[in-house]
């Protein structure tokens, strides 16, 4: 029998924010599949479940090993933070589930993503139109990453960055904020949040101008304002347009 691989993006970090849908993709997997870092995460929600973490296995051996593991009729859930469509692992697994030619059901299940968890920390800063751009060149040009902060703020979009530094690359975030200083004033709002939903959660609202960037790490998202973002009693606002009386 044909057994299932489901991608599962679990939100953030806390329970409070999966899906009732990732719940019971959980719940009812054979085996939960993931970084070892995640699943240590759920373990601590769902105990009794039966796990295969992977440590700093290679991305692409993990997802063979879970799709070779569903081939044998195992019922696989792949665990993935935030949304596993979002920079997550939906993707690849369809390109090796093509390419090992696979019978197995394959569903991907959607998660709240980091933007969308840290903007509910931050106030409303993504009430209009965003781009989310990844300032990691592991598997993306430099230049085209750079090229498509340019486009974003000459669109005047709300920036989320998403992986925006690292130990060894500390110079792509100061790069893409000079960026987008070319077209925006140095007083956008901008707002940082590290470890949205998980525990050490830290929310720093800043401007362009003045980025903290020392605040800023891999398990942070940074997202830059537009020319209309506004803060007011500690919150970052993005207006949608809507008239309103004070
Ligand atoms: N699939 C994930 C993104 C994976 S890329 C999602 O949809 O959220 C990894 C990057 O996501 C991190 O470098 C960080 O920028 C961001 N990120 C993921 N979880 C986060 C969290 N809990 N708090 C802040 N940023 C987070």
């Amino acid at each position: 029998m044909a057994g299932k691989l489901t991608v599962v993006g679990f939100g953030p970090g806390s329970k409070g924010d999966m899906t009732l849908r990732a719940v019971e993709a959980i719940e009812n997997a054979d085996v939960v599949t993931g970084y070892t870092t995640y699943v240590n995460l759920m373990k601590e929600y769902f105990p009794d479940k039966k796990y295969k973490a992977t440590g700093m296995m290679k991305e692409i051996e993990r997802c063979r090993m879970a799709i070779e593991d569903a081939s044998t009729g195992l019922s696989v859930a792949m665990i993935s933070s935030g949304d596993s469509g979002i920079y997550g692992m939906a993707g690849i697994i369809y390109q090796l589930v093509d390419e090992m030619n696979a019978d197995i059901e394959l569903d991907v299940i959607p998660g709240v993503t980091a933007a969308s968890a840290a903007a509910s920390i931050l106030g409303a800063p993504l009430m209009h139109d965003l781009a989310i751009i990844s300032l990691s060149d592991l598997l993306t040009p430099y230049d085209l990453i750079m090229k498509r902060i340019d486009s974003a703020g000459a669109g005047d979009l709300i920036v989320c960055l998403y992986n925006p530094r690292s130990k060894t690359r500390r110079e792509h975030l100061p790069e893409a904020v000079e960026t987008l200083l070319k077209h925006r004033s140095p007083e956008t709002p901008v707002g940082i949040v590290k470890n949205a939903g998980r525990e050490g959660e830290v929310a720093i609202i800043s401007t362009l101008g003045n980025m903290p960037y020392d605040e800023v790490d891999m398990f942070s998202i940074v997202i830059v304002g537009n020319s209309q973002t506004y803060v007011s009693d500690g919150k970052m606002i993005t207006p949608r347009g809507y008239e309103v009386k004070k």
